[in-house]
């Protein structure tokens, strides 16, 4: 018998009831018992039912793998469910448009949002490491019990996102951008140093396509298990017939020692057999496309590229990715967006050759590392680059990254440009939000972050985000 075991369950409803079944009968056929501090991670990287309906880990699988733990577990100090959404938007406003408070509620849980709390610093050691620390939310380092639950979906910057990837979300903003560029994968490997699921559940019920906010919903009909992050991604990657070996995170944390990502050494159990999903599987889309190629048939967005910082030939976890996720959320709130936008030229990299703007096409020079020299209406322009190598940035000094300071200054960024027709925008990765702000302004269409959907809800958010992180830190 294999030393490690990943079950496939099938499962087509998001029943709470069926699902506790499910997980409940895995976590008896893995042995796992829980005990002392319990802490689940769901993803809700981003929530919205209208906006953002397939992002992140439905509630009615919280809620089953919460009435699973009451029965199988043993010795519990505490359960709570933890996780620091992305793009800088408060936590709590996405797990309240994903349905959780009145779940956790209903289970006497806790909730940790992490960007409410102070973060501390791990020591890493393992060969290979990218850094010798990370600094990681307190309520992470207190658990005893990691219980992990992703959301199957593919990833226009790593592939898939599934067990290990689902560790960006336990860091706050001020360090979760370090390294979010061309250091992405090495990143998410460093993550599983600090703390190792006992139990993952990964929510393939409904899988998501294509994009990672704004993915294309597909019936997977799947709950997969096991206690190993490496073994449950390597048979997901199987799943929907991707090489282990391209899912660059997972070969580096194997390397490191943290499983394997080999089929032999894993022994596959369940109802539904591999085979029969990768026949079901077979037009399960994926986007892993530069934005050079990605773009090129567009109405109003262009690419030029140069040449990335630290002999890399692309930035697969940084601003081109970004660019991306934010023209699908435009498309999300605007189907029609594409026809409506005024044309704007994205430049990312070190390039040395003339842009060759058309009339009145705007320009987004994109992040640290964009460097570029000419002329731009009769001006001359000369953009630097700052970009700083991982060994120029420490870890222990970031910037905060605060959502309503980063939005004040792009703003500005906009609203002081006068006539000029371009904007360098700073940083090493550029966030979704940002990205979002700067094309909206420079092509002419609405900004949904002034969404009402989403603006004042994510504003009370912040709020409150903001009363509970002073209270915490004073308290502690
Ligand atoms: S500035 Fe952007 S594109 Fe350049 S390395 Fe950083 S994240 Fe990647």
């Amino acid at each position: 018998m294999s030393e490690h075991r990943v079950i496939i369950r099938r499962c087509n409803d998001y029943d709470p009831k069926l699902i506790s079944k499910i997980i409940k009968e895995g976590m008896e056929e893995l042995g796992v018992k829980p005990f002392g501090n319990v802490l689940l991670k769901p993803n809700t990287v981003i929530a919205h039912p209208e906006i953002f309906p397939y992002a992140f880990t439905r509630k009615e699988f919280l809620d089953g793998m919460l009435e699973a733990l009451k029965e199988t577990s043993e010795n519990i100090k505490e359960i709570s469910v933890g996780e620091r959404c992305g793009i800088t938007i408060p936590t709590r406003f996405c797990f309240k448009n994903a349905g959780y408070p009145e779940v956790i509620k209903k289970h006497k849980a806790k909730t940790y949002y992490f960007d409410e709390e102070k973060s501390v610093p791990v020591k890493l050691k393992k060969e290979g490491r990218l850094r010798d620390r990370v600094f990681i939310p307190k309520s992470v380092t207190k658990c005893d019990f990691l219980i992990n639950l992703p959301k199957f979906k593919a990833h226009p910057w790593t592939r898939l996102t599934l067990s290990l990837k689902n560790f960006i979300g336990i860091q706050d903003d001020r360090h979760r951008l370090v390294d979010h560029n061309i250091h992405l994968e090495e990143k998410i490997a460093d993550l599983q140093e600090v703390v190792q699921p006992k139990f993952i559940a990964i929510d393939g019920i409904i899988a998501g396509q294509k994009m990672m906010l704004t993915p294309e919903p597909y019936p997977l009909g799947a709950i997969i298990m096991g206690t190993n992050s490496c073994a449950v991604d390597t048979v997901c990657c199987h799943m929907v017939s991707v090489n282990p070996k391209d899912l660059k995170h997972l070969h580096l944390t194997s390397q490191r020692g943290f499983g394997p990502m080999n089929l032999d050494e894993i022994e596959v159990t369940g109802d539904f057999p591999l085979d029969e999903i990768q026949k079901k599987t077979k037009d399960f889309a994926f986007c892993m496309e530069r934005i050079d190629d990605y773009f090129k048939d567009h109405k109003a967005v262009s690419c030029t590229l140069g040449k990335f910082p630290e002999g890399r030939e692309y930035c697969w976890g940084g601003c081109p990715g970004s660019l991306q996720e934010a023209m699908h959320i435009f498309k999300g709130v605007s189907p029609d967006v594409e026809d409506k936008m005024e044309k704007v030229r994205v430049v990312i990299g070190k390039v040395d050759k003339p842009l060759n703007l058309e009339k009145g096409e705007k320009v987004i020079f994109a992040g640290d590392c964009t460097s570029w020299e000419g002329e731009i209406d009769g001006q001359k322009v000369k953009i630097e680059s700052s970009y700083k190598t991982k060994t120029q940035v420490d870890e222990g000094k970031t910037k905060s990254n605060d959502m309503l300071l980063k939005n004040f200054i792009s703003m500005i960024k906009c609203f002081t440009l006068g006539k000029k027709r371009f904007i360098h925008a700073k940083g090493c990765t550029i966030s979704v939000a940002d990205q979002v702000h700067y094309l909206s302004f420079l092509g002419k269409i609405e900004n949904p972050n002034y969404d009402k959907r989403l603006f004042f809800g994510v504003a009370f958010a912040y709020l409150r985000m903001k009363v509970s992180l002073f209270w915490n830190i004073i308290r502690n």
